[in-house]
C-alpha cells in the first residue's frame, strides 16, 4: 500500500486510540519497532488487510477519545491496516457520527425530527455548539438530544426534555438536575406502571427484573427457553418458529421460519447471525425499551437462534446513539459468557456461540440488512444488490440470519410454549403481539404491546387519549417511510393483511399522532429533508429523486399551484419506487404521497 493523503502524521492521543483497537504495530513498517525479518522486505499484507472489519471500531476509538479524525489519524489507520486513506477517508465521512473536521470535544446533538419537532414547532435557533440530529429514537420523551463529550471513556449523556436551559448547560459542561438523570426504563411503558402486565408477551420483565442481572432474569424464567431449545434440538426448534408464523417486525414482514430453516440448510460455512439493532427509523424506539430493560431475552434469543442455524459468531448491530442499551447489553454479555451462557460451550451443550456488540455510527441506512454487512467489514454502509440474499450470501461472503430485536424475542415464548399456543394470539394472518411506539400528541407516550388486532383506537386509549383539548388530525403509521390514517381509519385491526387492505402500512410500528396544531406543510417537509439526507447515493433515482422530491415540496410550500408540479412529483415517487436499489429509496415517497393525496397537504 503506498497511497498516502499527505505526510501528516498523529498525535500521541490518536496512536493510543488506534492501538486500543489494533494493539500495538508488530513491524517497522506499521511504525513499530524494527525487527529482524523487516530488513528487507515488507512482511503480512494479507493478514493485515483481514483487519479491515476493525475499520469501523478503530474510528469509533479515534473520534470517541479525540473528539475527530485528521489526516493524520486516517493516515496511520491506513498504514495499520494496509487499507488506502482514500478508503478510510471515505468510511469515517459516511457516517454522522463521526467527523473529519476539528471540533470541540463537547458536542449536543438536538433531535430536529419529527417527534421533537411537534413539540417545539417555534424552537429558537439553536445555541453556538449544538448540533441538528435526525431521530435519537427518543420520542416518548420529546424534545430529546444527545450529550457527546469525547475523552477517555467518553461521555454519552440523554438530555430529555432538551430544553434550551437544558442544552446551553450541557453544552457548558454543568449538565445538572433531572435533564441529567437517566429515565427510568418504565417510563415508556405504562402498561407496567398500571400493573395491567400479565397479558405481556415481550414487556413482562421491563421494570419487573433488574435488567443489570442475570440472577434477577433467571428468577422470571430467564435461559428456561434456551434449556428447552436445547432438549428438543435444532430441527425442532425451526418447527415451532414456522408453527407460530412468526413475521419479521422490521417492516418487511417476512416468515421468520422461513428464514431461519434457509440459514440452516445452506452447506457453506461458517453461519452468521447478526441482529439488527440499528432503530433509527424516525418514531421508533421500541428496540431501544427491550434492550435497555430486558437485555438478556435478546442475548438468551440470539443464542436459540444461533444454536438452530448452526451460527457460531453473532452480532448486534447496535446504533451509536444508544447508550444505556449499548452498556447494558454489554454488561450482559460479559455475565452470560462468565457463567458459560456464551463461549465454546453454551450450557454444557458442546455448542459455541460467541456474541460481540457492534456499533454503528449515525447512518440511517445501516438498518439495511446489506449495509449493515458494509459497515461491519469495514466498508461504506452502502446496501448491495438482491440476489443473493443474506440467507446465502451474507455477511462475509456466508450464509447470515439477519433479524431485529423485536423479532428476535418473540422467540423465547414460541420456544417455550410452542409455536402452536403462540399462534393463539393476534389474528391467522398476524400472529403473537406487537410492539407500537405510540408518540406525539398524546396524554402518555410510551411503547404499548397489543395483540394484532387492536385498532388505533385502542392504542390511542391505550395512552390515555389525545393531548387534552386538542383534536386528531392524522395518525403517522409506520414511520418516515409508512402513510398517514386519518379518523376514518381509526378502526382498522392493525395486523400485517388489514392494513394493507386499507392502504397503510404498519412498518416499524411507528404511531404518531398529529393533532390539529401541527404544521403539516413543515412536517411532510422535514420527511423529505430526512430521506435527502440520508441516502447513501448509491443509485440515481433515490440520490437525484429524494432531492428533486425535497425541491418541489418546497415550491409547492412557498405557493406554486401547477397541478404539474404535483403529477411530476408523484412520477417522481414511482421512479423511487419501482427502480432504487433498496428500501429507503423505494420507500421515501409513501408518507409524501399519502399526506398530498389523503390529507391533501399543499394541494
Ligand atoms: Fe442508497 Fe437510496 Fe439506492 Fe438505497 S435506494 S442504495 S439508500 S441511493
Amino acid at each position: 500500500m503506498d497511497l498516502k493523503l499527505s505526510n501528516h502524521t498523529a498525535t500521541k492521543a490518536e496512536v493510543q486510540a488506534i492501538s486500543s483497537v489494533l494493539g500495538d504495530p508488530d513491524s517497522t513498517w506499521r511504525g513499530g519497532d524494527r525487527a529482524a525479518a523487516d530488513h528487507h522486505v515488507a512482511r503480512g499484507g494479507h493478514s493485515l488487510r483481514d483487519q479491515r472489519h476493525r475499520l469501523l471500531p478503530v474510528l469509533h476509538a479515534v473520534n470517541d477519545r479525540v473528539g475527530w479524525i485528521s489526516r493524520g489519524a486516517i493516515n496511520e489507520i491506513a498504514r495499520r491496516i494496509d487499507v488506502a486513506p482514500a478508503e478510510v477517508y471515505g468510511v469515517a465521512t459516511f457516517y454522522g457520527l463521526l467527523s473529519t473536521v476539528e471540533r470541540a470535544e463537547r458536542q449536543v446533538h438536538v433531535c430536529i425530527d419529527l417527534a421533537c419537532m411537534m413539540v417545539r414547532p417555534d424552537a429558537e435557533p439553536l445555541p453556538h455548539g449544538a448540533h441538528e440530529s435526525p431521530c435519537l429514537g427518543l420520542c416518548e420523551r420529546a424534545p430529546a438530544a444527545l450529550l457527546i463529550e469525547a475523552g477517555d471513556p467518553q461521555v454519552q449523556q440523554v438530555i430529555a426534555p432538551a430544553t434550551p436551559v437544558a442544552v446551553r448547560a450541557a453544552l457548558a459542561g454543568d449538565l445538572t438536575g433531572d435533564a441529567a438523570d437517566e429515565a427510568p426504563v418504565v417510563q415508556g411503558v405504562p402498561q407496567c406502571a398500571d400493573g395491567a402486565i400479565d397479558d405481556l408477551v415481550l414487556l413482562g420483565r421491563i421494570g419487573r427484573t433488574d435488567p443489570t442481572s442475570l440472577d434477577s432474569y433467571r428468577s422470571a424464567g430467564g435461559y428456561l427457553a434456551l434449556r428447552r431449545a436445547l432438549d428438543i434440538g435444532a430441527v425442532a426448534v425451526i418447527r415451532e418458529l414456522t408453527d407460530s408464523g412468526l413475521m419479521g417486525r422490521g417492516g418487511a414482514a417476512f416468515p421468520a421460519g422461513r428464514k431461519w430453516d434457509a440459514v440452516a440448510r445452506q452447506p457453506a460455512r461458517p453461519h452468521y447471525i447478526v441482529c439488527n439493532a440499528d432503530e433509527s427509523e424516525p418514531g421508533t424506539f421500541k428496540d431501544r425499551v427491550l434492550m435497555e430493560g430486558d437485555p438478556f431475552a435478546l442475548i438468551e434469543s440470539m443464542t436459540i437462534a444461533a444454536f438452530a442455524t448452526g451460527c457460531e459468531q453473532g452480532y448486534i448491530y447496535m446504533r451509536g446513539e444508544y447508550p444505556r442499551a449499548r452498556r447494558m447489553l454489554t454488561n450482559a454479555i460479559a455475565q452470560a459468557t462468565a457463567r458459560g451462557l456464551l463461549g465454546d460451550d453454551v450450557m454444557g451443550s458442546g455448542t459455541a456461540f460467541h456474541l460481540v456488540v457492534f456499533l454503528g455510527a449515525g447512518a440511517y441506512i445501516c438498518g439495511e440488512e446489506t449495509a449493515i454487512f458494509n459497515s461491519i467489514e469495514g466498508f461504506r454502509g452502502e446496501p448491495r444488490n438482491k440476489p443473493p440474499f443474506p440467507v446465502e450470501v451474507g455477511l462475509f461472503g456466508k450464509p447470515t440470519l439477519v433479524n431485529n430485536v423485536e423479532t428476535m424475542v418473540n422467540v423465547l415464548p414460541i420456544v417455550l410454549n410452542g409455536g402452536v399456543a403462540y399462534a393463539r394470539r393476534g389474528t391467522s394472518g398476524s400472529t403473537g403481539t406487537k410492539l407500537f411506539c405510540l408518540s406525539g400528541s398524546v396524554a402518555r407516550p410510551g411503547v404499548y404491546e397489543v395483540d394484532f388486532g387492536a385498532t388505533l383506537r385502542d392504542l390511542i386509549d391505550l395512552g390515555g387519549g389525545l393531548t387534552a383539548g386538542r383534536t386528531l388530525r392524522a395518525v403517522l403509521l409506520g414511520g418516515a417511510a409508512g402513510t398517514f390514517a386519518t379518523a376514518d381509519d381509526l378502526d382498522v385491526p392493525l395486523t400485517f393483511e388489514d392494513t394493507r387492505a386499507a392502504g397503510l402500512s404498519l412498518g416499524s410500528g411507528v404511531v404518531m399522532v398529529l393533532d390539529d396544531t401541527t404544521d403539516l406543510t413543515a412536517y411532510v417537509r422535514r420527511i423529505a429533508a430526512f430521506f435527502r439526507d440520508e441516502s447513501c447515493g448509491q443509485c440515481v433515482p433515490c440520490r437525484v429523486g429524494t432531492v428533486r422530491q425535497e425541491e418541489m415540496l418546497d415550491r409547492l410550500a412557498a405557493g406554486a399551484t401547477a397541478a404539474s408540479e404535483r403529477d411530476l412529483m408523484l412520477d417522481i415517487g414511482r421512479v423511487m419506487r419501482d427502480a432504487s436499489i433498496c428500501g429507503l429509496g423505494q420507500t421515501a415517497h409513501n408518507a409524501i404521497e399519502s399526506a398530498i393525496v389523503k390529507l391533501g397537504v399543499m394541494s
